[in-house]
């Protein structure tokens, strides 16, 4: 099936905006970046949730649901879109938050998206287990169960690696739309620097690309698992979406390009690197960063940028996937003198 015959609903403010970033470049002293504003998509503050929300929303009015199941960490952007799309199409929403990420204070709990989930009214269920992707999914269906025996029509965004991975396809789209952006300006991008959680963000860009005939690499920011297990998620993402596209074959082993050196002590925790990154790219560039994914990601790029991995001859372009409510949530870490 070609990407427009997929059912899609109309969320986001696009195209985003692609930018230059002139005072972090002469401040890394290293490759010339440029940005691809996708904190700015729109949907209840934006982030890259919404163009992956545009497909699975998309499905779920073609299939008549009435209500949508999600789940994620606490501080999770995609629950906070979910709820956001979920009011805009008036469907209802349950919600599901992981805790998994440990020792964290009472603003993580309560400010950030969680503040913006209870705006946005949708109903908030627990998993206190945390960390257990096939777990948490199984916890929806047992709700969706209970939605379908009260007479609802539930449909559930699984996160895990056992269903389509339909959220890429909307950043199939946007792979389009960097393309044309860089054409348009004259600007050639020799690397694209993205981050890597579920993948489906950095499997769509990838599979965009070389539908596309463009060879441009993608380099995954690990955000969640390390290099390893993040390589074998990625691949097998990304020839599950070539697939669903009708072009099984198209992603090679050699595509997926992933670094974990940025993520300890773990998905949603902290390090100095992200704080750095965080402070740099808002005192130079007025760029709001998040800690759990962009922050982590900038990082990354700069460290691989300090050993010359990424090469400073280079146009590299940093793929800001939003998640900016987060740093709410975040206050007692980024500053802990403020409280
Ligand atoms: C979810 C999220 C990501 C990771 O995207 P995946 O498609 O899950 O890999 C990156 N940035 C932000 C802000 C997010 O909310």
């Amino acid at each position: 099936m070609a990407l427009v015959d997929f059912p899609r609903v109309q969320l986001t403010h696009t195209p985003t905006p692609l930018e230059p970033l002139p005072n972090l470049t002469q401040q890394l002293g290293g490759p010339r970046l440029f940005v691809k504003r996708d904190d700015c998509t729109g949907l209840a503050m934006g982030g890259n949730k919404a163009r992956q929300l545009e497909y699975y929303l998309g499905q779920a009015m073609a299939e008549n649901a009435d209500t949508v199941l999600i789940t994620g960490a606490v501080q999770s952007n995609f629950l906070r879109m979910t709820a956001a799309a979920a009011a805009k199409l008036g469907l209802r929403c349950e919600i599901q938050l992981e805790d998994r990420v440990p020792n964290m204070g009472a603003d993580y709990h309560s400010s950030g998206n969680v503040l913006l989930h209870q705006i946005l009214g949708c109903t908030v269920h627990s998993f206190a287990e945390g960390e257990n992707e096939k777990a948490a999914d199984a916890a929806l269906e047992t709700m969706a169960y209970r939605i379908r025996a009260d007479g609802g029509r539930p449909y559930v965004i699984h996160l895990s690696q056992e269903h389509p991975p339909i959220g890429a396809l909307g950043y199939v789209d946007a792979a389009r739309e960097i393309l044309e952006q860089t054409a348009q300006t004259g600007t050639k991008i020799d690397l694209i620097v993205i981050p890597s959680g579920s993948a489906l963000t950095h499997v769509g860009t990838l599979v965009g690309l070389r539908l596309l005939g463009s060879a441009l690499p993608v380099l995954g920011i690990c955000v969640r698992r390390d290099q390893k297990q993040q390589t074998e998620r990625v691949l097998r993402r990304a020839n599950e979406t070539a697939e669903l596209l009708g072009k099984s074959g198209i992603i090679k082993p050699d595509d997926v390009w992933v670094s974990d050196r940025v993520l300890a002590p773990g998905y949603g925790q902290v390090n100095e690197q992200t704080t750095e990154a965080i402070l740099l790219a808002a005192r130079s560039e007025g760029l709001l960063l998040d800690p759990v994914y962009s922050g982590k990601t900038l990082a990354g790029l700069i460290s691989l940028t300090r050993d010359d991995i990424i090469q400073p001859h280079w146009n590299v372009l940093f793929v800001h996937t939003g998640g900016t409510p987060a740093l709410f949530g975040y206050q007692s870490l980024l500053a802990p003198n403020s409280l």
